[in-house]
């Protein structure tokens, strides 16, 4: 059976459509490994697949580990909060609904920082996910579990969201792809929203072929999402394999001494490769990039203090404070429900949209955002990427940063102006440094997943890493 797991999704999926392996037999391996669960890279697995009835298509048969972001209709949804213990929605995200009408069916939910703030997973109501890598260290964060599962073998994709970096930076720290799509690319409709003005749902995968395939069934426009619009002319299977006439951008402001020196030779080395496979580094100037962090973190709790007034006790999942008067219950239900960062998180939002601050605070992050996406505009003008380390260091130590927030949200350097602008961008393993994995990061103009996806096979095959070691 350890074969038929060390298959990529696309080698699975024409195995299967080839006869060559069952669905049912492919679908009850990943079963068992997923039960084998020693991350807490899961809070909810497939039990039996009694009913599995297989659907032709491109994912026919593929099992996908989902974010426990996505509703899934009758089984448990929590986005990692207590206040939405014991939630079981009465219907489908579209993107689930998108990669079932493929194929492929839920292996599991996976766990994730509460509502998706977080850059570690410590921040689950439901305990941290642990490094395959190493064990003492954290996986990345929000989309902690999806990544840690696809990197130990406990799924074969998975997928995530992506609003400052959910996608990018765990995949980075877990030596897998990572794609975050252009917003609009993917319906947000199901996926509890955190900052709908960022969110975006995307794959994560071993490889980037494996990338391609899962994004090809998840774009789209919908309907029940007025922001989608899907990929014009969709996705294609990247093929790649040399870099001539491309040019990449390295940012002039990418001050290179908040690497880790590991993080950085990697990136070094791999612009050596981007040069010998005929494509050419130039500098580009992102001079508000750098102002990326304090905007993004005015603007999604400011979003996030909306969107989370919602849970009230009265709608969903943990209700407190006895039967007394109703505020009364919506204050115990909320101060029970939510932890720690949550609570910061829609504090300052609040603080940040109240009348008298809003200018000041929301309205001046609004304007700095415009900047940003008017600097890669420009960049995009002369070079065809924007390339930088994923993450400014490999997978820190459980516990490491808990106590210092703005430590841990400069983990978002380079992740979080590519959402501010709206753009896509993919992480690709990019070596280890010190036996962790480190990730190389190539944003691109809106809608240029084609282009992206098949530079970063090209640069794939051009790196040759080898994950399997996390999966032993
Ligand atoms: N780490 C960032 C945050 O804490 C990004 C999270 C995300 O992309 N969902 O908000």
């Amino acid at each position: 059976m350890g074969g038929l797991l060390e298959l990529t999704v696309a080698q699975a999926a024409a195995k299967i459509a080839a006869g060559e392996v069952s669905a049912e037999e492919y679908f009850a391996a990943w079963m068992q490994a997923a039960a084998g669960d020693e991350l807490n890279a899961y809070l909810w697995s497939v039990e039996n697949h009694d009913d599995y009835q297989v659907v032709d298509g491109p994912l026919s048969g593929i099992p996908v580990a989902v974010k426990d972001i996505f509703c899934t209709e009758g089984s448990p949804t929590t986005a990692g909060s207590k206040i939405l213990a014991g939630y079981r929605p009465p219907y489908t995200a579209t993107a689930v609904e998108k990669l079932d009408a493929a194929g492929a069916r839920v292996l599991g939910k996976t766990n994730m920082d509460e509502f998706a703030m977080g850059s570690s997973n410590e921040n689950s109501a439901y305990g941290p996910v642990l490094n395959p890598w190493d064990r003492g260290r954290v996986p990345g964060g929000s989309s902690g579990g999806s990544a840690a599962a696809v990197a130990a073998g406990l799924a074969p994709c998975a997928i995530g969201t992506d609003t400052g970096g959910s996608i990018r930076q765990p995949a980075s720290l877990c030596g897998i792809v990572g794609l975050k799509p252009t917003y609009g690319s993917i319906s947000r409709y199901g996926m509890i929203a955190f900052a709908s003005s960022l969110d975006q749902c995307g794959p994560l995968t071993r490889d980037v072929t494996d990338a391609a395939l899962m994004l090809s069934a998840l774009q789209g426009r919908d309907p029940c999402d007025s922001t989608s619009v899907g990929i014009e002319g969709g996705i294609v299977a990247p093929s790649r394999e040399d870099l001539k006439g491309l040019r990449f951008g390295v940012p002039a402001e990418l001050a290179r001494d908040s690497f880790e020196s590991g993080v950085r030779e990697n990136f070094e080395a791999t612009l050596g490769r981007i040069e010998e496979l005929g494509g050419e580094i130039a500098e580009v100037a992102l001079p508000s990039a750098e102002h990326g962090i304090s905007a993004y973190y005015v603007l999604a709790p400011a979003e996030a203090s909306s969107n989370l007034a919602r849970y009230d006790g009265v709608r969903y999942g943990l209700r407190s404070g006895g039967d007394g008067d109703l505020i009364e219950m919506y204050e115990a239900t909320r101060a029970e429900g939510f932890g720690t960062e949550v609570k910061r998180r829609i504090m300052l939002g609040t603080y940040a949209l109240s009348s008298g601050y809003y200018e000041a605070y929301y309205g001046q992050a609004q304007k700095v955002r415009t900047r940003i996406a008017e600097d890669f505009a420009a960049a995009f003008a002369g070079v065809d990427f924007v390339v930088t380390p994923t993450s400014p260091s490999v997978a820190f130590g459980l516990g490491e940063k808990t106590a210092d927030p703005l430590a841990m949200y400069l983990n978002d350097y380079c992740t979080v102006p590519i959402p501010l602008a709206g753009l896509p961008a993919i992480s690709i393993p990019n070596g280890l440094a010190g036996g962790l994995p480190t990730g190389f990061q190539i944003a691109g103009p809106a809608f240029s997943e084609n282009r992206i996806l098949d530079t970063a096979h090209a640069l794939e095959q051009a790196i040759g890493f080898d994950g399997s070691k996390a999966r032993a």
